[in-house]
C-alpha cells in the first residue's frame, strides 16, 4: 500500500529494503503522484519488489512512469546485476528481444505533403508486410540467417537493403558482438526465415509524423530536427525468431535453476548466473536475436524509402536515420554506484537507453548533447524525442521510459472501442490509419494508453531526459 512507499524526490519514490526480507536492494519508482496511483492499479509494484531480490542486483530495482505488468518483470523496468556472476534473466528482457524504435528524417515540411497523406499511407501499407506471423519477400536460407544473426544491420547494407550511413546512428551500431547463431534453435531460425522486413502485429507500427513543437533548439539542430519537418517512426523487434529464443531459454533456465541454488519469489523471474554455461548461452542467443531485430528495422526502412520514392518521385531527398534504440535488451555497461565504477549487466525491459552527454558509443554528432531517446505515445496523440542526461546516468543506469505505457488490456480496449468509428475520427483529425484488421485498431486505440504528455513531463521534470521535440502523427500503418 501507499504507506510502504516513501517520496525521496519530487518524482522519485522508494520501497525500502526493509519491506521484505527477500529484497537485496530498495525498489524505486519514477512517477508523478497521479501516475503512481495509476501504477498501483495492477501488479507492477509487486513485480518491482520481486525483481529487487535478484541475485547480484545493484543500486535499486527501477520502474519508469510508463510501467505496467509483464511476464515476471514489469514492462518499463530496469535491473542491473553485478558482472560477471550476477543474474541474467530472460524475463527481464522480454519475449520481443530488441523490440525498439527508430526515427527517419525527411527534408519535407508537413505543408508540402498534406494532400498526399492518404496515398502515402496506402503505399506504406502496400510495401510493408504487417500482421501476426506474416512473412515478407526476403526468404533466407539457413546459412543466410546465420549471417543476419552475426552481422545485424550490416547484413542489410551488404545485401543492398540498407544504407551504410545508417549504421553509425544505431545503438551498438546495429550489431552486438556477443551474438552466436549456434545458440539459436532450428525452430527459431525457421520462424525467422521469411520475417525480415515485416512489422508483425498490434503494437508495432510504421508512422509518419511531423515536428509540432521544438523544446530545445540546440539539441534539435544536432539531431537534424526542425519545426514542421516530416519524419517516420518505426517500431518493431525480432519477430517470431526472438520470441522463440525467449521461449527456448526460459524453459532451459527454469530447468537449470536448482543447480545454482537460486530462489526467486516468482518462477517467471527464472535466472542463472551470467557467467554460467546457461547464462552465456542465453546471452549469445539474445545477441543474435537483437541483431535480427536491427536488420529487420533496417530492411523496413528500405521499404519505407521505396514507398517514399513511389509517392514523391525518384529525385526526392532520401530519408536519413536520426537514431535507432532498443527497449528490450540486456547490455554489459559500466556505471557509478555509490561512488564506485562497476561493470553491470543492465536489463532494460520496456525501457530505453538514455546515455548522457559524453557517455559510451554515441555518434560523434550527438556526443555533446546526449543520446536521442525516442518515446512513442499512440497513433492518435503524439510522440516525443528526448535527450539523455547526466542525471539518468546517476539515477537509472542511463535509462528512460519507452512509451506512454498500456493502461487498458487488449481485451478491455476491444470492449470499449468501436474501431470503424475510431478510424473515421482519426481521419477527421488528419491521421490516416491502415491496418490489417479492425481488431488491431481497437486494441491500439489511444485510450488504451496512458497520457504520454504526463509520462514525458515526469521523466523531463525528474531530469533523467530532456525534451527535444514533440511529434504529431499523420499516417499510421499498424501491425
Ligand atoms: P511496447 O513496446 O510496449 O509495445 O510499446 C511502446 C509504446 O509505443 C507504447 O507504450 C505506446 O505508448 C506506444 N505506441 C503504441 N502504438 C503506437 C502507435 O501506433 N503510434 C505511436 N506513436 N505510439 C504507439
Ligand atoms: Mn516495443
Ligand atoms: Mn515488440
Amino acid at each position: 500500500s501507499k504507506s510502504d512507499i516513501t517520496r525521496i524526490e519530487a518524482y522519485l519514490w522508494e520501497i525500502p529494503k526493509s519491506f521484505s526480507p527477500k529484497m537485496r536492494v530498495p525498489a524505486r519508482i519514477l512517477a508523478s503522484e497521479t501516475l503512481l496511483d495509476n501504477i498501483m492499479e495492477d501488479r507492477s509494484l509487486v513485480q518491482l519488489v520481486n525483481v529487487a531480490s535478484l541475485p547480484g542486483i545493484q543500486g535499486a530495482s527501477l520502474v519508469m512512469p510508463d510501467v505496467h505488468e509483464g511476464y515476471g518483470f514489469p514492462i518499463g523496468g530496469v535491473a542491473a546485476t553485478v558482472y560477471p556472476e550476477g543474474a541474467i534473466s530472460p524475463g527481464g528482457i522480454g519475449y520481443d528481444i530488441n523490440c525498439g524504435v527508430r526515427l527517419l528524417t525527411s527534408q519535407q515540411k508537413i505543408t508540402d505533403i498534406r494532400d498526399r497523406l492518404e496515398s502515402l499511407s496506402k503505399e506504406l501499407y502496400a510495401q510493408i508486410p504487417s500482421g501476426m506471423g506474416k512473412g515478407g519477400q526476403i526468404k533466407l536460407s539457413l546459412q543466410e540467417i546465420d549471417e543476419v544473426l552475426h552481422n545485424g544491420a550490416e547484413w542489410a547494407v551488404q545485401k543492398g537493403y540498407g544504407v551504410n550511413d545508417d549504421l553509425a546512428f544505431m545503438e551498438s551500431n546495429g550489431r552486438l558482438h556477443n551474438a552466436d547463431a549456434s545458440m539459436v534453435s532450428e525452430m527459431a531460425k525457421k520462424r525467422g526465415a521469411d520475417q525480415l522486413g515485416t512489422i508483425g502485429s498490434g503494437n508495432h507500427f510504421v508512422e509518419v509524423d511531423y515536428v509540432e513543437e521544438v523544446f530545445d533548439e540546440t539539441i534539435a539542430k544536432s539531431y537534424g530536427l526542425s519545426k514542421n519537418q516530416v519524419v517516420v517512426l518505426i517500431h518493431t523487434g525480432s519477430r517470431g525468431l526472438g520470441h522463440q529464443v525467449a521461449t527456448d531459454y526460459i524453459r532451459q533456465i527454469m530447468a537449470a535453476m536448482p543447480t545454482y541454488d537460486i530462489e526467486v519469489p516468482d518462477r517467471e523471474l527464472a535466472c542463472v548466473p551470467f557467467n554460467s554455461q546457461e547464462g552465456q548461452n542465453y546471452f549469445k542467443a539474445m545477441g543474435a536475436a537483437a541483431n535480427y531485430a536491427w536488420c529487420n528495422r533496417e530492411i523496413i526502412s528500405w521499404e519505407v524509402r521505396r514507398a517514399w520514392k513511389n509517392i514523391f518521385g525518384p529525385t526526392i531527398e532520401p530519408l536519413k536515420l536520426m537514431y535507432d534504440v532498443a527497449h528490450n535488451i540486456a547490455k554489459i555497461e559500466e556505471h557509478s554506484i555509490e561512488g564506485k565504477r562497476i561493470k553491470v549487466i543492465v536489463h532494460r525491459k520496456g525501457a530505453t537507453r538514455a546515455f548522457g552527454p559524453g557517455f559510451g558509443e554515441l555518434p560523434e554528432k550527438y556526443r555533446n548533447v546526449g543520446q536521442p531517446v525516442i518515446i512513442p505515445g499512440s497513433m492518435g496523440t503524439c510522440s516525443y524525442v528526448l535527450a539523455g542526461t547526466d542525471k539518468s546516468m546517476q539515477l537509472t543506469f542511463g535509462s528512460c521510459c519507452h512509451g506512454a505505457g498500456r493502461r487498458l488490456s487488449r481485451t478491455a480496449a476491444k470492449k470499449q472501442v468501436n474501431a470503424p468509428v475510431l478510424k473515421e475520427q482519426l481521419k477527421e483529425k488528419g491521421i490516416f490509419v491502415e491496418a490489417g484488421s479492425f481488431k488491431g485498431i481497437a486494441e491500439e486505440a489511444p485510450i488504451a494508453y496512458k497520457d504520454v504528455n504526463r509520462v514525458v513531463e515526469t521523466v523531463s521534470d525528474s531530469g533523467i531526459a530532456k525534451k527535444v521535440v514533440k511529434l504529431r502523427p499523420v499516417a499510421v500503418v499498424k501491425g
